[in-house]
Parts: structure tokens; C-alpha cells; sequence
């Protein structure tokens, strides 16, 4: 409206005249940020109205599956999201750093047979040996109460051709928000006491053994066990968190807490219970291992580059769905609608699909080693990992000046997207924990999009409920969204991310124990893995 009023006076003094140039330089002005909206408005359009997100989840959730390292499925995955790349109209490849422990998982199927018979809720863990087509059927015993190693070491004596149970029994198969809840005050509290007691009382026991937590496992092998039955009960209703088998020539199986607890009870009681097992995993040999790349190349800096960053693998007690298949699709979406709606971008546009973050950042790491050239002109890379949630927070990773580009690079993210987040400059360098650290390391703008959590740590995080069913998807989209703005922006930033670092506190607070401890000053560099072919 103003622009007609005023295009419609006649300027007849030099002061109109002066006027109208003075409002011709705005309206160019005007017009070069409208462009600028006009791609943060498709972007914003393409996310909401054409989401691919859906399709994605499905084939790598349903159909490709959880992505441990060394498994077929890991491979399958890399190969599909360099398909999607290309279908999409990019380049796409896969890049070999490593070698690993190749096994796929097979049926696992445990049953009781008695007192009476029940099919149990369990899993074989990763690289665990497996048994034959016709499984193992034995007697279930657990580690008594003993004064000293040599009781211990004679009821060693008893265990050939048994099931142990060699995980802590529980209390309780209710979280403690329950018993918050609806438990008076006082049960609440007995409860905890009882459940100290017990844990104390299993550490003392095990301490009198005369072996690790670890290294026992070695013990019952030795002494001639068929297979342990272990539970890694996460906290929270139905979820176990599922790592890798503690064993070298039997199975090792992992039962839910209702299960694992039924047998404990009856064991203890006195009645021993005969349980079935079949896990027909493979042993593959030795797998090469990949990060999966795909780019957009730049039109004016295509030497420089920004990073979009998520690690592909997975723990495989679920479809590794949180931890990280959706910070993974939302990359591969974020890089979709660039490619659609801003294919010439000023800088190269990246995309790392990392392998074996879960085994220490290999594949982060071993891009950083392998491509010297890449990460001296990388312009900011973005990392998501820690579940479904909307981001919520953006820590400047200690970057002395990442409060100016970074506020600059968020200016034209929507509202309703940008309202969630906290900043926090210049903030700490992560040091670990995911992918950006492998990159901070070696002094790169390296940023975390970090998410809310959605009961993260105890409900899905490397569990057996790491399943599709908990993706969020309008908080993805919402991710998406910051994401293609967040690279779009870095990508037409006139200015090169400054890469000057804070002055490290001689002191920090150590996350886990709260206490204040020496600094270790900037994180370094560190080698990736890329041997894990004797992992377990
Ligand atoms: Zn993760």
C-alpha cells in the first residue's frame, strides 16, 4: 500500500526527487531479502506439504531394519540412502574407512518348559555365538549366596551343561514416575531402601566371587555353562537396553525384566526351571565398513563446504529408530528439499551418514582423517542424534564468535520453529557423545542440534523399543525445517565462520558427578577405530 501512495505523487522539488531514490534503494533492498524469503518460504512449503519423511521411516525402519556395524542390514542401509540421493538427483557415494566383525542376527526364540511352559520376551545380543537349528534345552541355575572365592569356585563346579542367570534380579518392574505417583510417600521410600539393599547385597556377592562384572561371564564359560541369561532392564515399562554378547562360545541372551524376574524368583525358591533357547545368528567374516556422502555442489565456493551430519548405525534391539534413524531421515529430507528448492548453492552442500558412531565416532572420525582438505574449508556442520524430538537447544561449542553467525544463520527460521530453542555462547566443546565432537576436535564449526527428549534415555535409547511407533513426525518436520534454513544460510553467509576458539576455564563441571575438576582444555583429535573384526 505505501508504495503506491508514493509512486503516485509527482515529485516536482529535488527534495521529492531525493525522496524517491532514497525509497528506490529500499525497495532493492526490499526486494533482495524477499528472494532470500522466497527460498526459506519453499523450503518451509516442501517440508509441510511434500513430506517425504513418512516413506523414508518405513523403508529404513520396517524394511531395512536396525543398522549394526558389521551386519548386512548396515550395508543394505548405505546402499539405499545412496539410491535415494541419486533418484533425487545428486551424487552419492560410500566411503570405506574400516573393517568389522561381520554377523547377522537370526531367529532368536527362548522358551520355558518348566514348572510350566511359557514363551519368553528376549533376544540374542549383538555378535552373541549362536546355536543350532534345534537350539539348546538346559536347567537354569543362578550364582548363590557364597562367603569366599573357593565356595564360589566349587559351585563353579556345578553349573556344565546350565543356563546361568548372571544379571542383578529387580525389585520392581515400574518406573519410578509410578511410584511417584501413586505409592504413599512411605512405600515409595521402603521401596528404595529395599532396593539399595538388594544391590548392595548382589555387589558384595559378586566381589566375594574373586572376578569383574565383566570378566565372571569368562568363569561360567569356562566351567562348562551352556549360555547366560542376562536382563539390562532400562527403567521404564517393557524396555531393555540391548548391547553386545559378554561371551565368546555360547549364546548369550537378553529376557525382559517380567521374564528374567520370574526365573530369578523360582531359582531362588527353590525350583529350577528348564528353559529352551534357539539363536541361529551367522557368523560373516570380516566386513568393510562405510560412511555414506552425498553433496550438492557449490556454484560460487564449491571448495567450501557445509556439512549436514548424523550417525547411520544403530544398537539392533529395535529398529534403531531414536538413536539414529530419525536424525538420519531428517537429513536425508533437509537435503531433498535443498537439492529441489536451492540446487546452485554458494558452498557445497554435504550430507555424512556415519558407520560405528556407537563404537567410539569411527566413521565422523575417519572422515575427518581421510578428507584434510574438506574439513580445512568446511563452513559449519550440523549434527542431529538424540531422538525424535524438536530441537531445543544449540550450544556454540565454544567458538568464540559463534553467537554472531549462528544468530544470523536462525534469523530466518520461522517462529514457530525458532521459539523452542535455547542458545548458549560460546558455550563448551563436546568432546564426545556424537558426531560434531569428531569435528569440533579438529577445530571446526561443529554444531549439535540437540533434541527434546521424549522419555529418550530410558524408553527408547539403544533399546528393544527403539521403534518406529515413537517417531514424532511433526517435530521432525519442525527439524527439517531448521535444518535446510540452517544450511541454506551458512551456505549464502558472505563471511567465513570465524573458527577462533574461547579460552578453555582452568575448571569445568564434570556432567556426570556435578563436581568441578581440571579442565582438559580443548578437546583433540582422535583416531577412529578401523579394525573391529575381533568386537563382541
Ligand atoms: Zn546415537
Amino acid at each position: 500500500m505505501i508504495i503506491l501512495i508514493l509512486l503516485n505523487l509527482s515529485f516536482k522539488s529535488s527534495i521529492m526527487k531525493n525522496f524517491l531514490i532514497l525509497f528506490l534503494c529500499l525497495i532493492s533492498i526490499n526486494s533482495y531479502s524477499y528472494y532470500q524469503s522466497e527460498t526459506v518460504d519453499k523450503i518451509i512449503e516442501e517440508a509441510t506439504d511434500n513430506s517425504q519423511l513418512e516413506l523414508l521411516a518405513h523403508e529404513l525402519f520396517d524394511l531395512i531394519g536396525p543398522r549394526l556395524v558389521g551386519t548386512p542390514q548396515m550395508k543394505n542401509a548405505h546402499d539405499w540412502a545412496k539410491e535415494k540421493y541419486e533418484t533425487w538427483g545428486m551424487t552419492a557415494r560410500l566411503h570405506k574407512w574400516g573393517v568389522w566383525r561381520g554377523w547377522e542376527r537370526g531367529i532368536t526364540h527362548i522358551d520355558m518348559l518348566e514348572p510350566r511352559i511359557r514363551t519368553l520376551a528376549g533376544r540374542q545380543l549383538a555378535w552373541s555365538p549362536s546355536t543350532s537349528k534345534r537350539g539348546i534345552t538346559a536347567d537354569v541355575v543362578k550364582v548363590p549366596e557364597i562367603n569366599d572365592k573357593s565356595e564360589f569356585e566349587t559351585w563353579l563346579k556345578t553349573i556344565k551343561g546350565k543356563f546361568v542367570l548372571v544379571s542383578q534380579n529387580q525389585i520392581t518392574g515400574r518406573p519410578d514416575y509410578q511410584w511417584e505417583e501413586y505409592a504413599t510417600p512411605e512405600s515409595f521410600e521402603k521401596l528404595k531402601e529395599d532396593r539399595d539393599k538388594m544391590s548392595d547385597k548382589w555387589f558384595s556377592n559378586l566381589r566375594k566371587t574373586g572376578y569383574g562384572y565383566r570378566d565372571i561371564n569368562q568363569a561360567f564359560e569356562d566351567a562348562g555353562a551352556v549360555g547366560l541369561i542376562s536382563s539390562y532392564w532400562s527403567k521404564a515399562f517393557g524396555a531393555n537396553k540391548v548391547f553386545s554378547a559378554r561371551t565368546e562360545k555360547i549364546p548369550n541372551v537378553d529376557l525382559n525384566l517380567e521374564d528374567y524376574t520370574m526365573l530369578y524368583r523360582m531359582v531362588e525358591n527353590g525350583t529350577t526351571p528348564k528353559v529352551k533357547i534357539i539363536s541361529t545368528s551367522k557368523e560373516l567374516g570380516d566386513m568393510p565398513t562405510f560412511n555414506t556422502i552425498a553433496q550438492i555442489k557449490g556454484v560460487e565456493k564449491p571448495e567450501e563446504y557445509v556439512i549436514l551430519s548424523a550417525h547411520f548405525d544403530s544398537w539392533d534391539g529395535g529398529q534403531g529408530t531414536t538413536d539414529n534413524g530419525t536424525g538420519s531421515i531428517v537429513m536425508m529430507e533437509a537435503m531433498r528439499i535443498l537439492k529441489k528448492i536451492y540446487p546452485n548453492p554458494k558452498r557445497t552442500i554435504m550430507v555424512g551418514h556415519w558407520g560405528s558412531e556407537e563404537q567410539g565416532l569411527n566413521g565422523s572420525r575417519a572422515f575427518v582423517e581421510d578428507f584434510p582438505k574438506i574439513i580445512e574449508n568446511t563452513q559449519a556442520v550440523f549434527n542431529q542424534d538424540n531422538g525424535t524430538g524438536r530441537v531445543v537447544n544449540i550450544n556454540g561449542q565454544g567458538f568464540l564468535n559463534s553467537y554472531d553467525y549462528i544468530s544470523d544463520w536462525l534469523s530466518e527460521v520461522p517462529q514457530n520453529v525458532k521459539k523452542h530453542i535455547e542458545t548458549e555462547f560460546p558455550g563448551n566443546p563436546g568432546g564426545g557423545g556424537t558426531d560434531h565432537a569428531s569435528f569440533v576436535a579438529a577445530g571446526v564449526p561443529a554444531f549439535n542440534l540437540s533434541a527434546l527428549d521424549w522419555s529418550y534415555f530410558n524408553y527408547t535409547w539403544h533399546t528393544n523399543l527403539d521403534t518406529h511407533d515413537k517417531i514424532v513426525f511433526e517435530d521432525l518436520k519442525n527439524n527439517v525445517i531448521l535444518t535446510a534454513i540452517l544450511a541454506y544460510k551458512a551456505s549464502e553467509d558472505p563471511d567465513t565462520a570465524s573458527r577462533e576458539q574461547r579460552v578453555m576455564p582452568e575448571k569445568v563441571r564434570n556432567r556426570r558427578t556435578g563436581k568441578m575438576m581440571q579442565s582438559r582444555g580443548w578437546p583433540s583429535v582422535r583416531k577412529p577405530n578401523r579394525d573391529g573384526t575381533s568386537s563382541k
